[in-house]
């Protein structure tokens, strides 16, 4: 089998179970995934980064060896994560072809430094940098760049989205925060993003949403956990799918491509941006003589010396507006936050005349 390379497959996907558990769990489940001819790589983790001690942590190096043992019988390549340069060594020396970085290690410019540091002499191997628990692309972008400073070829790094830890209700385990990953896109336009349904839903009947809405906007491949018997399973119990499940959820996704050639395709589109472009020119004409009316309101309000903020006259705004776009198929969310930003310049608008 020769070099794995990144890129050479697009979209490319990746399965196996969260945890390499047992000889049995592991080789089943992958040869299983294997047979389909429906994944291009195998996943399992070795060393398992738990939030609590005393629980399940990887099986460690002995499982590297059954993770062999599934490359020779499957011609697959496999990935594991890695978190430190015992980990590095250890999965080079078992002929692991992709290495992961997971999102409590992302985190880590420590970590991330010592992996880079350990991957010197090694760097014609694939680095998959998940994104860091917390929402910040700054930590992301700075491991990515700590890779290519120690010589990485930007082509053997590929990025892997699986949400961001959220301090509040969600049906989300790590809300997908896309706009986050536009962001990061922007900054590293060349490599491969791939989704983690698995990590970001948390459990299974959120996944092929998921997975859909991350090929929508043109992801190129995904990671998703696979175990044999998912509610048995040491750890992500409630996100992992058999098996047939990953591999029917994985026929399922639609995949789009950039664009197209087709004429008549592009005629279309073209006909809509251009709406588009037009509507929103009149948006911003129509929102600049709102501010314009603020101003006056701002002037009259300064002669009688009344306050800006009339709380009352701004909850009735926002009832109208609720009331009256609720079945202008916009959503609430929307219309609350564009409610609020024009508000706040509003706001703004009137101090300005007030105070000059
Ligand atoms: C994993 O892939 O099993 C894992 C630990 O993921 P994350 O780093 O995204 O939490
Ligand atoms: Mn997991």
């Amino acid at each position: 089998m020769g070099k794995f390379v990144l890129g050479e497959k697009r979209p490319l996907i990746i399965a196996g179970p969260c945890a390499a558990e047992t000889y049995e769990q592991t080789v089943n489940t992958a040869l299983e995934l294997a047979k389909s001819g429906k994944v291009d790589v195998i996943r399992a983790g070795v060393w398992k980064p738990r939030t609590n001690p005393g629980t399940f942590e990887g099986i460690g190096e002995p499982a590297l060896g059954w993770l062999e043992e599934i490359k020779e019988k499957t011609g697959l390549p496999l990935a594991v994560e890695v978190a430190n340069r015992s980990h590095v060594q250890l999965a080079l020396k078992h002929n692991i072809d992709i290495l992961w970085i997971g999102a409590r290690t992302t985190v880590s410019p420590f970590a991330i430094q010592e992996i880079a540091e350990a991957l010197r002499d090694n760097k014609d191997v694939t680095v998959l940098v998940k994104n860091p628990m917390t929402p910040d692309i700054g930590l992301w972008a700075g491991a990515v760049n700590r890779l290519i400073n120690e010589g990485i070829p930007r082509e053997n790094i590929g990025l892997i989205h699986r949400g961001f830890s959220y301090f509040g209700h969600t049906k989300y385990r790590n809300p997908p925060m896309w706009h986050m990953i536009f962001e990061m896109r922007a900054r590293f336009p060349e490599m491969m993003m791939i989704c983690d349904p698995s990590h970001i839903c948390g459990c299974r009947p959120l996944l092929q949403g998921i997975a859909q809405q991350a090929a929508d906007l043109c992801f190129d491949g995904m990671m998703i956990e696979s175990h044999n018997s998912p509610d048995k399973a040491w750890s992500d119990s409630a996100q992992q799918v058999v098996p047939q499940d990953c591999i029917t959820m994985i026929d399922n996704i639609m995949w789009r491509t950039k664009s197209a050639d087709d004429p008549e395709f592009n005629d279309e589109l073209n006909l809509c941006r251009q709406q588009i472009d037009q509507i929103d020119a009149e948006l911003f004409e129509l929102l600049s003589q709102r501010m314009k009316t603020a101003d006056k309101i701002g002037h009259i309000k300064k002669a009688s010396n009344v306050a800006i903020l009339q709380t009352n006259r701004w909850g009735e705004v926002c009832r109208r507006m609720l009331n009256m776009t609720r079945s202008m198929g916009l959503s609430e969310e929307f219309v609350n936050s564009v409610l609020e930003a024009i508000h706040v310049e509003s706001i703004n608008h009137q101090n300005e005349v007030m105070n000059k």
